[in-house]
């Protein structure tokens, strides 16, 4: 990820203090909209950072916020600018809706720039994985989710509708899990917390599996932080390395994996 911190971009400093959000359910899209100009230049430079001075010109002196209300924006060259930063609550979202989503700003409109380039969806990528990696959970919204507006556009909307990937991303295939004799046969893949969020049948079906021996966990299908803590738990307790990731032994175990019975060696009393 290209970040370009508040010094480097030249930011003002907050005219008061900002509300801590250690972690939200997610990250909302956001754009500019009215006019945005290209950059007159391939790599990125003044023109971008000027954009982000402006936004931050424009929300403090017009607006009254004290300070710019995104937590980050992403440019058409793909760098990521901070804006509020993580952990942060944003100014961005609609009264209410800001102790639930992070807020990212594209910079594009809805004349001029319009059409967000593939280096700006792959920071936008960046800029979320960058807020899982601080609180964020998985969820990916637009603005327009929950307020009336049309932020982020309709051509950010539909990325956001179509699961926020990285253009060049591969479809994912789906992956099916096969029960034989009531074990799930292990699927292949070794499961573990990466960027982006792993999820398919296989992190059901495990997930799925330790519910059903009494463990806490949400059978939703993404291996997250809940998932990779409930694996290193449960690795802990059958005895294998404590990886939190579930690899075919760690899979298996889920299986069958049997506590120890103290009757099957004291039955000659
Ligand atoms: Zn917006
Ligand atoms: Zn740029």
């Amino acid at each position: 990820m290209k970040l370009v911190t508040r010094a480097q971009w030249g930011a003002r400093p907050a005219k008061r203090g900002l509300t801590a959000l250690p972690s939200a359910r997610g990250v909302k899209v956001h754009y500019v909209g009215s006019r945005v100009n290209p950059s007159p230049t391939k790599t990125c430079g003044a023109h971008c950072r000027d954009m982000v001075r402006g936004i931050q010109n424009h929300h403090m002196d017009g607006n009254g916020w004290s300070t710019i209300a995104y937590n980050l924006l992403v440019c058409e060259h793909g760098t990521v600018f901070e804006g509020r930063g993580k952990g942060i609550m944003s100014a961005a979202n609609g009264e209410g809706l800001n102790g639930g989503h992070y807020a990212v700003c594209a910079l594009i409109g809805d004349k001029g720039l319009v059409e967000p380039t593939d280096e700006l969806l792959n920071g936008l990528v960046d800029a979320i994985g960058y807020l899982r990696n601080h609180g964020a959970g998985r969820e990916v919204k637009g603005h327009r989710d929950g307020y009336a507006t049309s932020c982020p556009g309709d051509r950010l909307y539909r990325w956001v509708k179509a699961g926020a990937r990285r253009p060049d991303a591969p479809e994912e295939k789906p992956i099916e899990v096969v029960i034989k004799n009531g074990i799930a046969v292990w699927p292949g893949r070794v499961l573990e917390l990466v960027d982006p969020m792993m999820r398919g049948e296989d992190v059901r079906a495990w997930q799925a599996r330790l519910a059903r021996r009494g463990w806490k966990v949400d059978v939703d299908g993404w291996y997250g932080s809940q998932s990779r803590s409930v694996c290193r738990s449960w690795q802990r307790a059958v005895g294998l390395p404590v990886t939190g990731r579930v690899d075919e032994a760690t899979w298996d175990s889920a299986w069958s994996w049997r506590p120890p019975t103290p009757g099957e060696v004291d039955e000659t009393n």
